[in-house]
């Protein structure tokens, strides 16, 4: 609700604070139990920002995030630990967020050991072997390091380790967009196979609204920090109402050779999140933009049902 997160840019001799890097700015939404809500955006543009923010993996700099009710900023540090639990992370480059001094076991085993899960040695081995073969490998794998493995490989390993403690909620920060086309299906199918199984929610990060499309019940698409649109899926694809929106999903090539898609080439760059256009943020860019664009920030609201808009125009 309201959620902001800014960096400080440090800047001279002193390393005072300069100025600041508006990661999020001002996003509101709910994520259902059992839902997949799909984030999509260019690069920068605040998605793992958000994301870790939600699980108090950043600290925030204004808003509150609710899980089940509870306010996890302002929740006691034991009731944190607990909670922490239920929610977990995949993170995107499986090569460097595995550590290659351990095992398997290791990897899959610490948080199990750390919480008092299962004792170390057999008890460890016999769960970790249970979760990796859930997702996908077989358990004789459990002795072996990271470098041993593909990347598709290694990133069933990296859903694994989020897996170990029985989480409700994952946050799925790009987990597919290091990994060859031919990988990636496999690997949101295991995601989509585990949500079901498990009964698991995810916020599913991606630049690719076509690896959205998939693994998504509804999608929200982010625009330098902020949230610009959110819509069930098919109401998304079918009709877009933001300006970005609409240029981002012209640009998705159509399988069909006789059909064409007038592709919305949209001019320049994104500006820097250190100093964000006034108005609506995407003003500088946009096709349509009017005078009142530049002055008034558009309100996000829901211009049909379920259907969330910040857009002047709609
Ligand atoms: Fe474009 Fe104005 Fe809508 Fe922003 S508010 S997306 S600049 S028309
Ligand atoms: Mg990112």
């Amino acid at each position: 609700k309201n959620l902001k997160k800014y960096f400080p840019i440090k800047g001279g001799f002193l390393k005072r604070t300069v100025g600041h890097v508006r990661a999020v700015e001002d996003i509101s939404f709910t994520i259902k139990k059992g839902e997949t809500l799909g984030i999509v955006g260019e690069s920068g543009c605040g998605k793992s920002t958000t994301g870790r923010t939600l699980l108090k993996l950043l600290e925030k700099t204004d808003g509150e995030v609710y899980y089940k009710g509870s306010e996890i900023f302002s929740l006691p540090k034991e009731e944190l630990i607990k909670l922490r639990t239920k929610m977990q992370i995949v993170f995107q480059d499986p090569y460097s967020s595995l550590n290659p001094r351990l095992t398997v076991a290791q990897i899959v085993g610490e948080a199990l050991v750390e919480h008092g899960l299962a004792k170390k040695g057999k008890e460890v081995n016999d769960r970790v072997s249970e979760i990796i073969e859930k997702c996908g490998l077989a358990p004789y794998h459990i002795r072996r390091y990271p470098h041993e493995f593909s990347g598709g490989q290694r990133q069933r390993i990296g859903i694994a380790r989020a897996l170990a403690l029985n989480p409700e909620f994952i946050v799925c920060d790009e987990p597919v967009s290091a990994l060859d086309v031919s990988i990636q299906s496999q690997v949101i199918n295991l995601l989509m196979d585990l949500q079901e199984d498990m009964g698991l929610t995810y916020l599913f990060i991606s630049h690719d609204l076509s690896v959205v499309k998939h693994i998504s019940d509804r999608i929200g698409v982010m625009y330098l920090g902020s949230l610009v649109e959110l819509a069930p899926k098919d109401e998304l694809y079918k009709q877009p109402l933001h300006p970005y929106t609409q240029a981002l999903l012209s640009a998705i090539p159509i399988a069909d050779p006789t059909m064409k898609r007038n592709r919305i080439i949209l001019k320049g760059d994104i500006p820097s999140p250190a100093n964000p256009p006034s108005g609506c943020r995407f003003h500088t860019r946009c096709p349509h933009a009017m005078e009142r664009c530049k002055e008034e920030v558009p309100e996000f609201r829901e211009v049909a049902t379920k259907h969330f808009v910040a857009c002047h125009l709609v």
